[in-house]
């Protein structure tokens, strides 16, 4: 007879996070609109996608992080979307602030300046082909701008992300069509939230 020694497996499950705004508070730079299709329907998709593929898939580790260090395929991709858009959303404000002391200096001496900053972070964000991310991140001791495509992204490499602006066509289409530029420009020159990029360079 079987003892009972079946292993108890540990389904794990995420929530999808509420945004750390209301709906309307990056008006007029990303409507109201935009942001309850994009947090309510695409970012929620991703998420259930992803709690449905972990009902029958074993990960290490407990965290999303986890989940997507540790996937590949469907899994990752949803996975992925999850954490970047959770990133997302942070990396958005409603009261935007010029960066200033540490992390500032840092700009100037990585990019030159914070206008260069600005419009190399703009041309990643721009020249992303298809789908995509565009990333300032921590990387070799140095502040880099990045972009991924799709579902990717910094962490999973091992890259300490600062910041992020979603260069898919659901970020802006609703807002802007076809003119991704526009919509990147805006977000730059007035929604980043900086104090969230300096929460993640402190951060051990
Ligand atoms: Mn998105």
């Amino acid at each position: 007879m079987a003892t009972a020694t079946a292993k108890a497996v540990r389904q794990l499950h995420f929530d999808l996070p509420p945004l750390p705004y209301p709906e309307d508070a990056l008006e007029p730079v990303i409507s109201a609109e935009t942001l309850k299709l994009h947090h309510g329907k695409h970012h929620k998709k991703y998420v259930d996608t992803m709690n449905q593929l972990l009902e029958s898939t074993e990960v290490r580790g407990s965290t999303l992080e986890d989940v997507v260090r540790s996937s590949q395929g469907k899994l990752f991709n949803n996975a992925g979307q999850a954490w970047n858009h959770n990133f997302y959303w942070q990396s958005l404000t409603p009261k935007a602030a010029a960066p200033s002391g540490a992390l500032r200096q840092r700009l100037e001496r990585d990019f030159g300046s914070f206008e260069k900053f600005c419009e190399q972070f703009g041309a990643a964000a721009i020249g992303q082909f298809g789908s995509g991310w565009a990333w300032l991140v921590e990387k070799d001791g140095r502040l880099q701008v990045t972009a991924t495509s799709n579902a990717d992204t910094p962490m999973a490499h091992g890259i300490r992300c600062l910041l992020t602006l979603d260069v898919w066509e659901h970020a802006y289409y609703v807002d802007y069509r076809n003119q991704r530029e526009r919509y990147v420009q805006a977000v730059i020159e007035q929604r980043l939230n900086w104090a969230f990029a300096e929460q993640n360079l402190e951060r051990k």
